[in-house]
């Protein structure tokens, strides 16, 4: 059975690397009816932050990727918290001291750091210097009855080579003599990330690993800790190293957003964000660009992914975003989702959640008018304020924007509000017969005269289509403002 995990450390936002990891984890488990797990590695206290779990999880919703098995659901091989699995971590530390696959070492920070000026000195690569190794078992004994901080170091093998297996890249081999003995249990009694993760994938039945590409390094570790313990190590599969607009380096903070709440504050969809995130590293033909979820559980090919690294290109995001505000959602679901926002901005009461509403059909009709130029769904808002406010201040240079005297305009406005009370405002054909036959009757271009009704009902000079934009707002909005724009 198909079993994955998406594994990460709470040490700030979920991150759209991390959110690609995820997905891919995710699409993978639902394409083989297999389990997809959530699991919360925090053995790393210095790097904690508070709340980041809280904050993955509602990324991770957000992005609709639920899992089967979690902290929060629990399951079968929980807990699902490395913090709550000490004691596992320990017990296999010191199991693996006593099969002879590891050892105490008692090196002060001191003394490792004076080793490492040494390396640098020489030019030699940094690392340890295996200096407790081999120290006689009678003394470890007493330096650890004298309460000596000590760690557990793997004992790598000093010859051979260890080859590992990835899903995307093949076999990729290291000697094992330029492999480090590194730490599996700290002196506080917490593990490294790599005792942990083996511990847990092993025991959690984890059948395929998929990870960030920056994990390959600790791949031969990995290999050797399952083959000391005596486990069968789970398919490998290292995804391509999400990189900046423009190649240079890693995707980072310096470019834009990166954290996925971020991408939700700034009005990004979920669907689009998915799309996109699927398309980084992965891609179905030269062609087709936009996948709905489904099209990715049914397309989508984990031995398709380029192992090569992939450029995060924020304006292709944005593109793919609003094509699904603009092309995908209908009006309804687009309207439901702007509502939020539109109250978050005290432009809506609170009954426009329901669609039963008046105050819902308003909206709808509001949002039906900007839909196809919005490109962000927080755009919603200054688009379409004086649909639902009062225009406050009329900008007399907006009024007069057409080189229009003054008194041409104003007694053009007055017309308007003549010619306007007859008008039937259910009907956009009608309201534009008048007003086109007005402008000719008054001897002006149509901008001449239309210009100033703009700025009259809108307060601004670009707006959704002027005749939609006046039946929407209806008699006799339309009519007050006109007429308060006059004074
Ligand atoms: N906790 C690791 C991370 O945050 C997980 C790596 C793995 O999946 O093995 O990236």
């Amino acid at each position: 059975q198909v079993r994955v995990r998406f594994a990460p450390s709470p040490t700030g936002d979920l991150h759209v690397g991390g959110a690609r990891t995820a997905l891919f984890n995710w699409l993978f488990a639902r394409q083989h009816g297999g389990a997809f797990i959530l699991r919360i590695e925090d053995t790393d206290q210095a790097r904690l932050v508070g709340q980041s779990i809280a904050g993955i999880i509602e990324s991770l919703r957000w992005l609709g990727l639920y899992w089967d098995e979690g902290p929060d659901v629990g399951g079968p091989y929980g807990p699902y918290v490395q913090s709550q699995r000490l004691h596992l971590y320990r017990e296999h530390a010191q199991r693996l001291v006593l099969a002879g696959h590891a050892y105490y070492c008692f090196c002060t920070p001191e003394r490792l750091e004076r080793v490492r000026q040494g390396q640098r000195a020489r030019g030699e690569p940094p690392g340890y210097d295996r200096h407790c190794r081999n120290l006689p078992p009678a003394e470890v004994e007493e330096r650890l009855a004298r309460g000596e901080p000590a760690v557990i170091r793997f004992k790598m093998p000093l010859e051979g080579e260890t080859t590992i297996v990835d899903l995307l890249r093949g076999e990729i081999t290291y000697e094992n003599r330029l492999l480090q003995d590194l730490v599996l249990l700290k002196s506080d009694g917490f593990p490294t990330y790599h005792l942990a993760n083996v511990v847990d994938d092993h025991y959690m039945r984890i059948s395929h690993i998929l990870r960030a590409e920056e994990w390959i390094p600790s791949a031969p570790l990995h290999y050797q800790l399952y083959r000391a313990f005596g486990w069968e190590m789970p398919v490998l599969c290292h995804l391509p190293l999400i990189l900046s607009p423009d190649g240079k380096g890693k995707l980072s903070k310096r470019h834009g957003a990166t954290g996925v709440l971020e991408f939700k504050r700034q009005g990004y969809l979920p669907e689009a964000m998915i799309n996109y995130l699927a398309l980084l590293g992965w891609a179905y033909d030269a062609e087709q660009e936009i996948f709905s979820r489904e099209e990715l559980l049914e397309k989508f090919r984990l031995e398709e992914v380029n192992p090569h690294p992939a450029r995060f290109n924020f304006e292709k995001l944005l593109w793919m975003n609003q094509y699904y505000i603009n092309h995908i959602l209908s009006l309804d679901d687009l309207a439901r989702r702007c509502v939020p926002l539109l109250q978050e901005a005290g432009l809506v009461p609170p009954e426009a959640g329901d669609p039963s509403t008046p105050a819902y059909a308003y909206v709808r009709e509001v949002v039906a008018l900007v839909k196809d130029r919005l490109k962000l769904l927080t755009e919603v808002v200054d688009l379409t304020r004086f649909f639902f406010t009062e225009v406050e201040d009329y900008d007399p240079e907006l009024l007069l924007a057409r080189k229009v005297e003054p008194a041409t305009v104003l007694h053009a406005l007055e017309r308007v509000i003549e010619t306007l009370r007859e008008a039937d405002f259910s009907d956009e054909g009608d309201l534009e017969r008048r007003l086109r036959g007005l402008a000719e009757e008054l001897g002006l271009k149509t901008g001449q005269l239309f210009m100033p009704i703009r700025v009259a009902v809108t307060g601004r000079m670009v707006s959704p289509g002027l005749f939609e934009t006046l039946r929407v707002l209806g008699r006799e909005r339309s009519l007050a403002r006109l007429a308060a724009a006059r004074e």
